[in-house]
């Protein structure tokens, strides 16, 4: 268990009413005290409570008459629909919902804030790879052309791991990229670009070493060349000069394979040269510019915005300054606050992307008849969380405070330093899968009701919300950020804590309790275009 939150389990809550208000205008604040605090507590310097409020809920700070703007964050997340008297818990269906921010007439890259100070003299261990990118782990991935070879795979990789991969000390774990894609889709439909790039991308992950392979049936729409053309692939330095230097695919209707076990050894003698290759790579020394951190959210409650996403926003700011990459996403997590968003972008054209892939994303949910509001889960609002417009204004401080420098459409990869926002869906699965294949190979991922998320292709640091959960998933989070609620710590002690266990886990000091576990959620692909 690593120090810190072994040190912070020891330690009990505060039982004194602990309430938490965001900005100087708010009118409602959030009740901080494990198991909430029950009617007729005298919240200091605020009112009696007139009912029990759940922890991580609202309570009233004044009388607020009906159709008055309820305030966190210093902005509208709801109007009464009918007077709410001071000391009441405010739930969401005590709220009207604002109507979505219009993408016209936006603040265009009006910050205008200088670049945040240099960071200087912090690195981590990692794998330098051929194309210039750096892995955090050495890792043997098969890429897949289709959902038809899964199987397969599955049952070859079983063998790798058994039989081959301890000849390769070296080599950390070999990952089947299963996917539902490949056949039974319209592959020329325009969106069908989203998952086929997601695809090829992620096969270029800076954990796979360029060490690629493919398994391919033979008679899929997606074939291995158009899923990894000509020249997608950098060769490898250790390859022999005289290899062949085409696309290395084992095709499971290929008339040589007699039986399914001639496949199956197909795989392995396949698997075995990459294997030898990537044992032979070896960590250096890397300035922290080399992280590529994908940050998100999941299973969120009031805690998110107040602890854990505002620890990795101070964090966010830390990796920018160091000359490292940072993406966050989550589009529907942070359509209601675009106005901020376009403000901070560094240029007019990089607010001009993100408005594009907000109204790209406003189209798509309008196609199923739903809009950004489907995105609140019970959970959420169990947590506290009334609606989206405050679970974005929560989700987006994960961004920190540095100008947004790119944007990326979905399954598109990254190639620039600093602030980037990766448009994906909020789904955790779609999201972290997105992430990876812009090239992450970091992933920091915060969660105030609890989720045992993980990845198999990088290391996933969870933070908790809240001390309670932290406790009683001592084994699953890596860093506690309810210690900021509990008045124990500061948002930028938190931060800094996650700033140096990051650079600990990409050196391969330290595992994350997903990694340890091995809890790795299946790659999901995002598919706008139609199934046939
Ligand atoms: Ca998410």
């Amino acid at each position: 268990m690593p120090e810190t939150l072994a040190t912070q389990v020891a330690v009990a809550p505060p039982a004194a009413p602990l309430t938490i208000r965001m900005h100087a205008e708010d009118n409602v604040a959030i009740v901080a005290n494990d198991g909430g605090l029950p009617a007729g507590t005298s919240v200091p310097g605020g009112p009696v409570l007139r009912e029990k409020v759940p922890q991580g809920h609202k309570l009233a700070l004044v009388d607020l008459p009906e159709g008055a703007a309820v305030l966190r964050y210093g902005v509208p997340i709801g109007y009464a629909l009918h007077p709410i008297p001071a000391g009441s818990w405010v739930h969401e269906r005590l709220l009207k919902m604002p109507e979505a921010r219009g993408l016209d007439d936006l603040p265009m890259a009006t910050r205008g804030a200088a670049p945040l100070p240099p960071l200087e003299g912090f690195t981590f261990e990692g794998y330098r790879n051929p194309d210039g990118s750096v892995g955090t782990r050495n890792i043997l991935a098969i890429t897949q052309t289709v959902q038809c070879v899964a199987g397969v795979t599955d049952f070859a990789v079983q063998r790798i791991k058994s039989e081959l991969l301890p000849k390769y000390p070296n080599v950390d774990d070999v990952v089947a990229l299963e996917h539902g894609y490949g056949c039974g889709v319209a592959i020329d439909a325009p969106d069908a670009v989203i998952p086929i790039r997601t695809l090829r991308h992620i096969s270029q992950n800076p954990n796979f070493g360029g060490e690629v392979m493919v398994v391919s049936l033979g008679c899929e729409k997606l074939q291995p060349e158009r899923l990894l053309p000509p020249g997608s692939i950098p060769i490898s330095d250790a390859r022999g000069a005289d290899e062949e230097e085409g696309l290395d695919v084992v095709c499971l209707q290929d008339e040589a394979h007699i039986g399914f076990m001639s496949m199956v050894d197909s795989i392995l003698r396949q698997a075995d040269a990459h294997l030898q290759r990537l044992n032979a790579r070896r960590r250096e020394t890397v300035p922290a510019s080399e992280l590529v951190v994908g940050v998100q959210c999941g299973g969120s409650d009031a805690f998110s915005g107040v602890t854990a996403n505002p620890a990795v926003g101070f964090c966010t700011d830390l990796l920018v300054r160091a000359g490292a990459s940072v993406m966050f996403s989550e589009t529907t997590e942070v359509r209601d606050g675009i106005a901020q968003l376009t403000a901070r972008a560094t240029t007019p054209e990089v607010a001009q992307a993100m408005v594009r892939e907000m109204a790209w994303y406003d189209e798509y949910l309008k196609r199923g008849s739903v809009d950004r509001s489907a995105n609140t889960t019970p959970g959420n609002k169990k947590g506290g969380l009334s609606n989206i417009v405050e679970k974005a204004m929560g989700s987006i401080v994960k961004s920190g405070s540095a100008p947004i420098a790119n944007v990326l459409s979905p399954g598109e990869k990254l190639r620039a330093k600093g602030l980037t926002y990766a448009a994906t869906p909020a789904s955790d699965f779609i999201c972290g899968t997105l992430q990876l294949a812009a090239g992450m190979n970091l992933h920091v991922f915060t969660t105030g009701r609890g989720t045992p998320y993980g990845l198999a292709a990088v290391p996933v640091i969870k933070v908790a919300t809240r001390s309670e959960l932290a406790r009683r998933w001592y084994d699953l989070m890596d860093i506690n950020a309810g210690t900021i609620a509990d008045g124990q710590a500061s948002i930028e002690d938190v931060g800094w804590e996650l700033f140096r266990f990051m650079l600990d886990v990409a050196s391969g000091r330290q595992k994350t309790w997903a990694e340890r576990w091995k809890l790795h959620n299946q790659l999901v692909l995002f598919n706008p275009a139609p199934v046939t």
